[in-house]
């Protein structure tokens, strides 16, 4: 009982403390807003560390209702509020009531690896992607669609617009397969969203005409964590390179971000992944903590995710790393980075060792032991493929 009391004066608290810091956007109800560059985050709350609930191309419409301190209020669905900082918006006008626009004209096409959507809109408002396993759920906002179809685009793959919807546009993907990678990109008419098919897996050569990006993480200036004399660039690289080695004696296709020592763009990285049609991205790092008084609570081989699609890539790759390393167990963890964040290709982040922790510095560091790991990380990724696509 103190605890519910407890919990429900926290609740309170916080309503009053909420209501309390917003404002009014004006004496009518919207701000009409405008994003002004590209990859805008929408956060769960009014905070830079909050949640990101979807990214938003420049020149995306929004409409705010209230606003505090550095953030406006979004609502996207009916009664669900978000929030969009104040330096990435430029406020155009101040209106009586939403302005519902219309999609012209959707368009399905179906190539030999993806299935390409093109959403032709006036103005291109916000969005956001659900995924769960074998679905992918799109709902644009304040842009319906009058004309109902239901597009089957064959017996495994179905795209459905499920209803009439007076507001907002849904799109449903359902696969027989999980999720192998989507995106959206944003052109002057309005979007095209991809949606990868599953591949076909052979249960011999699972790996065979896989297209797998290695990102080294770091290069150049950017040395990432230093110990030992040991720089990170460095050891991401000769890992990379060991991999590329072990994917492609399995029949897969390796492009690499970076080969050499050199300074590279984060979403130049995802965006070369892109531009290769890949199916996975890997990006090696080595792991140390921002605060050196924490080395004794952490330790090994860890692997990171963003998407629900990348969770069992990760938990294999990070499966057979335990085995063939015998490093503890720093987990599958959910991470928001740039690279984890792609939704195309399939992406994971893999944390080898701890390059500030002397007995897995020498490790990550000694040839031998990197060949182990990439042996490790090229079966996970097999298993992955099998476990979720074989025919
Ligand atoms: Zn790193």
């Amino acid at each position: 009982m103190k605890k519910i009391i407890f919990l429900l004066t926290i609740m309170l608290f916080q309503n009053v403390l909420a209501v309390d810091e917003l404002k009014d956007v004006g004496i009518a109800k919207y701000a009409v807003l405008e994003v002004v560059a590209d990859n805008i985050p929408i956060r769960e709350k009014p905070d830079e560390n909050a949640k990101r609930i979807t990214h938003l191309f420049r020149d995306t419409v929004l409409f705010a209702d209230k606003e505090n301190k550095n953030y406006y209020r979004v609502e996207l669905d009916e009664n669900k509020y978000f929030w969009v900082n104040k330096k990435h918006v430029e406020v155009q006008a101040i209106i009586p009531e939403k302005r519902i626009d219309n999609v012209k004209k959707i368009s399905f096409k179906e190539e030999k690896n993806k299935y390409k959507i093109n959403l032709e809109t006036d103005f291109k408002t916000s969005y956001i992607f659900k995924e769960d396993n074998t679905n992918l759920d799109f709902t644009l906002y304040d842009n319906y669609f009058d004309n109902i179809e239901t597009k089957v685009v064959n017996k495994k793959d179905v795209f459905k617009i499920p209803e009439k919807f007076v507001r907002d546009l849904s799109l449903k993907y359902t696969s027989n397969k999980p999720l192998f990678g989507y995106d959206i990109e944003s052109y002057e008419e309005g979007y095209i969203i991809t949606v990868k098919k599953a591949p076909k897996v052979n249960r011999k050569r699972p790996l065979k005409n896989i297209k797998i990006t290695l990102d080294a993480g770091h290069g150049g200036v950017e040395k990432g964590a230093c110990a030992f004399g040991l720089e990170e660039k460095t050891i991401n690289l000769q890992i990379v390179k060991k991999l590329k080695k072990e994917f492609k004696k399995q029949g897969a296709k390796v492009y690499l971000t970076r080969k050499k020592d050199k300074k590279t763009d984060l979403y130049y990285r995802i965006a070369y992944a892109k531009e290769k049609d890949s199916d996975i991205l890997l990006s090696i790092h080595q792991n140390s903590l921002p605060n050196i008084k924490d080395i004794d609570k952490k330790y090994g081989v860890g692997t990171y995710y963003y998407h629900p699609q990348a969770k069992s890539l990760a938990e294999n790759i990070q499966n057979s790393l335990l085995k063939a390393t015998k490093f503890r167990d720093d987990k599958v963890n959910y991470a928001s980075f740039a690279i984890t964040r792609a939704s195309l290709p399939v992406s994971v982040l893999i944390e080898c060792g701890y390059i500030i922790r002397k007995e897995e510095a020498d490790k990550i560091s000694n040839k031998k032991f990197q060949k182990i790991i990439a042996k490790a990380i090229v079966e996970g990724s097999e298993k992955y493929l099998k476990d979720n696509f074989m025919q």
